[in-house]
Order: structure tokens, then sequence, then C-alpha cells
């Protein structure tokens, strides 16, 4: 777990670097207009975007609702549906965000719906890799759900490709499986099935030609 006193160490820290960010690139962090800059992005990097250092997916965090039409249960298969994905990229620094989609096969184990959204969040508000981020939140869930079988797709768009003029691909799809949904062909086609069905979320769509 990260000290406040750490934090707060950090944190004044960051906002030197803020400042001289911005000079670097050639403006001037002594103008009135970002007079508050530092602080705000010295902040949200912080609290928000690389929050997810030092968590553990199984403590309390931010309550997210997941919508219960996100939430699709057959007899051989359960999905979870829309999650919000919000990271950023290793590479630029900039963030990519999408949605995740999670199906396993029912287990024993009760896991809360808000309590997906939670894994996918602790592992994202850190430097990620779409790539690595989808395997990390398969690894923790395939273990947690104790499943005997595990789906995890992500669908992201990268600002990173839209905001520097790179056309395609705009948005990225990782997929992972785990047990049975990587042996069994026909049921990883079931809960592809159920994915396809699903509209994503309208903040994906005005991206869409
Ligand atoms: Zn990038």
């Amino acid at each position: 777990m990260v000290s406040e006193e750490d934090l707060s160490d950090r944190f004044e820290k960051l906002k030197n670097v803020v400042r001289d960010f911005i000079k670097l690139i050639g403006d001037n962090p002594d103008r009135p207009e970002l007079k508050d800059t530092p602080e705000r992005v010295a902040r949200m990097w912080l609290w928000e975007l690389a929050s997810g250092y030092g968590k553990d997916p199984d403590e309390h965090l931010k309550y997210f609702y997941v919508n219960s039409a996100n939430y699709i249960s057959t007899n051989r298969l359960v999905a979870i549906l829309n999650i919000p994905v919000r990271s950023i990229c290793e590479h630029h620094l900039l963030p990519f965000y999408g949605n995740a989609y999670i199906v396993y096969v029912p287990s024993n184990e009760v896991f809360g719906l808000s309590k997906f959204a939670r894994v996918v969040d602790v592992f994202a508000r850190r430097l990620q890799l779409q790539e690595r981020l989808t395997e990390e939140v398969a690894d923790y869930l395939f273990e947690k759900l104790k499943t005997e079988g595990l789906l995890v797709m992500i669908e992201a768009i990268h600002t990173c490709a839209l905001i520097r003029g790179v056309e395609e691909p705009l948005s990225m799809v990782t997929l992972t499986t785990r047990g049975e949904l990587s042996t069994d062909i026909k049921l990883r086609e079931e809960a592809l099935r159920i994915i396809r069905t699903r509209k994503p979320r309208k903040s994906l769509w005005f991206l869409k030609p």
C-alpha cells in the first residue's frame, strides 16, 4: 500500500516535473492560464490515471455500477459486458479506453457484479499495454473465480493513434481464454456469440464510421 506521506511527497515533486515539462515543450508555465495546471495534472495522475499501482483488486475500491442489462447468464455461461476500461498506453503516455467483456463458466465462487469492474480498473489504472492488461485480468479472475473456463476480451480506442493522425486501426481488440474456453471450440463460439449480440456503449459509436 502507498502511504499518504509518500503520496504527498511525490505530488510535490510531480508538480515541478509538470512545470518543467510545460517549459521544455516550449510554453511558459508562468503565464496566468497555466497557473494551476501543474497541480491539476499531478493530482490527476497520482489519484486517478496511475492510481492502480500498489493496489490489490481484493480491497474495497470505488464502486462501479454495472447495469443488469449488461449481465447475461445462460445455463453454461455467465457474461459481464461493457465494463469500462480507461488506461494509459505505456508507449506514449496517452489514454486508451473502451470496454471489457468477461465470460466464464459458473463455479461455486460468488463474485459481485461490481467486482469485475473493480478488477479491470485496478489493472488499468497504471501504464499499460492492452495485451498485458487483458492477460492480467484473465490471470487474476481465473484464479479467484476458480472457474473451469474464462474468456476476457477488451476493445479499446488508442488516442495515441487517433491524435497523431493514424487512420487505422482506431480500435484494437485483444482476447484471451483459459481452461475450457481455450479447449472447447463450441463453448468459445457461444461466448463470442453472446458478446456479439451486445451493442457497445455509445462512447465508442461516435468514432466509428
Ligand atoms: Zn500508444
